[in-house]
């Protein structure tokens, strides 16, 4: 079984995100990128399913600029086998990213699509819904943990007060939620050789797929500051502050 994984490349999930002073976006400049998170979870279940012998081939696909290279590298070295680069200059939507991996999925005919739940820049959760929808495919969103066998998947999601657990046929989209797993580093050597595994080039204009977008960004800007606390000295204080100023209790 083949497995496609989506990867998206982000601001690194350490670095303090700047709005830029003409309110048009965040800064983007000179600041630390790395692979999605969940993404980067979701390349560590392929890499697992491939290691239990579930998958035979474990593919990774993301649409950005040259430098996702990078992140497409990084999953190489995670255990991938190939990755696939479709090369924009531009930001595209969920929309597009969807159509985009729609084309390589019938390329590729995989029987799994592994992507993350939601990208931390853009927070969208939007990519494997749409992309789903697109091929028709059946989905397991957020998973907290995926179990093949007999051409099913089956999915368990971490959903409010419980755990749900769905059967879901192959092919299928599944994203992944944080506590899925906890994705490995690379190891030097293997660093090293996945700089001999093949990374093909796609230009998107070549894909024959509508990527205009469909929404506009009209201002960016930073959350209000938050105010100053204070401390109370003793919980009385703090009782009658609750309930006489903030008049919560
Ligand atoms: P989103 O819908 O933007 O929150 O993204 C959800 C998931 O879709 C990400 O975790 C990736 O797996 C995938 N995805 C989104 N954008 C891209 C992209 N440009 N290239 C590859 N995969 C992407």
């Amino acid at each position: 079984m083949k497995i496609l994984v989506a990867i998206k490349r982000v601001i690194d999930a350490n670095v303090k995100v700047r709005v830029k002073a003409d309110n048009t976006g965040v800064e983007m400049a000179n600041v630390k990128m790395s692979m999605n998170p969940f993404c980067e979870i979701a390349v560590e279940e392929a890499v697992r399913l491939k290691e239990q012998g579930v998958a035979s081939e474990v593919i990774v696909v993301s649409i950005g600029n040259q430098q996702c290279q990078e992140s497409l590298r990084t999953a190489l070295a995670l255990g991938a086998d190939r990755a696939i680069l479709v090369k924009s200059e531009d930001d595209i939507e969920p929309l597009a990213v969807a159509k985009v991996l729609k084309t390589v999925v019938e390329k590729e005919q995989p029987e799994m699509v592994l992507l993350g739940k939601q990208s931390i820049d853009g927070d969208n959760n939007q990519t494997g819904q749409m992309l789903g929808a697109l091929l028709g495919w059946g989905q397991g969103t957020f998973a907290s943990k995926v179990e093949v066998a007999d051409g099913k998947a089956q999915v368990t999601r971490e959903i409010d007060g419980g755990l749900q657990t769905l059967s879901v046929k192959l092919p299928a989209i599944i994203t992944t939620d944080l506590r899925l797993n906890e994705p490995r580093f690379a190891s030097l050597p293997n660093i090293m050789k996945a700089k001999r595994k093949p990374l093909d080039e796609l230009a998107i204009a070549d894909l024959g797929v509508d990527v205009a977008p469909r929404t506009e960004t009209l201002t960016v800007e930073n959350p209000p500051a938050r105010k100053e606390g204070i401390k109370v000295e003793t919980v009385a204080e703090l009782v009658d502050k609750l309930k006489n100023e903030a008049k919560v209790i």
